[in-house]
């Protein structure tokens, strides 16, 4: 049976963290917005010179940008057992849309795991933050530092921090969450779908519990 999660968090909550790991756990493919975002600057097309300037400015997608390339995303074969959104929906009408898109295959929303970490350690998070180019790993230069410096543990690629990882658009970036993300928490509890996990734990804590109600959804 199909299973779609959607993973809900402030930025730096470690959704991306959690994501890759049950990608490789669970063999469902990860389906991260931002990182389709980012691949789109980097191949230069027009979705990308679209969304750049609100990505760096850390405020939202307008979502028939946003939606156009998750409807592409989904009628790739690899999501039909399933897919774990990170970063997606940002919005209620995202849910709604989201909603409307899986229903068409006779699919819906099995589970929203929301990873709970404080405000304040979500600016440490995001500051320390370093990301491989080549797989989209993120490291913390504390919280979860390489084994060697500066490179990624996988491939061996030379680490980079993300263009809007910047102080500012940090913090931008949280309150746009609360204002614009949030309200999305009781959406999902609504609908009986939301899980909170303590996003404060280690990461290995936090993938443990995330397994659980992942599979209790099954
Ligand atoms: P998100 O995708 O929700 O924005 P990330 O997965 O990119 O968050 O994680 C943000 C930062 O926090 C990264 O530097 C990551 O290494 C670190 N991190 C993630 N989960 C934990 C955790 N449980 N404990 C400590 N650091 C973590
Ligand atoms: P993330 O990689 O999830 O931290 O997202 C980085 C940036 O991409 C965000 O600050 C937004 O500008 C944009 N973005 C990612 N996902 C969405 C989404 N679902 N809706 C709108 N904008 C998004």
């Amino acid at each position: 049976m199909a299973i779609y999660v959607v993973l809900m968090g402030g930025p730096g909550a470690g959704k991306g963290t959690q994501a890759k790991k049950l990608q490789k756990q669970m063999g469902l493919p990860q389906i991260s917005t931002g990182d389709l975002f980012r691949e789109n600057f980097k191949n230069e097309t027009k979705l990308g010179r679209q969304a750049r300037p609100y990505v760096d400015s850390g405020e939202l997608v307008p979502d028939e940008i946003t939606l156009g390339m998750v409807g592409e995303r989904l009628k790739r074969p690899d999501t039909e057992g399933g897919a774990i959104f990170d970063g997606f929906p940002r919005t209620i009408a995202q849910a709604d849309a989201l909603e409307a898109l899986l229903a068409e295959n006779g699919e819906r929303v099995n589970v929203v795991p929301y990873i709970h970490v404080d405000k304040d350690l979500l600016l440490k998070r995001l500051a320390g933050r370093w990301t491989c180019p080549v797989c989209g790993r993120v490291y913390h230069d504390l919280f979860n530092p390489p084994q060697k410096p500066g490179v990624c543990d996988v491939d061996g690629a030379k680490l980079y921090q993300r263009e809007d990882d910047t102080m500012d658009t940090q913090r931008r970036r949280i309150e746009v969450y609360f204002e614009q993300t949030a309200p999305l928490l009781d959406y999902y509890r609504g609908k009986g779908l939301l899980i909170q996990i303590d996003g404060e734990q280690s990461i290995e804590q936090v993938f443990e519990d995330l397994r659980k109600a992942i599979e209790e959804a099954r």
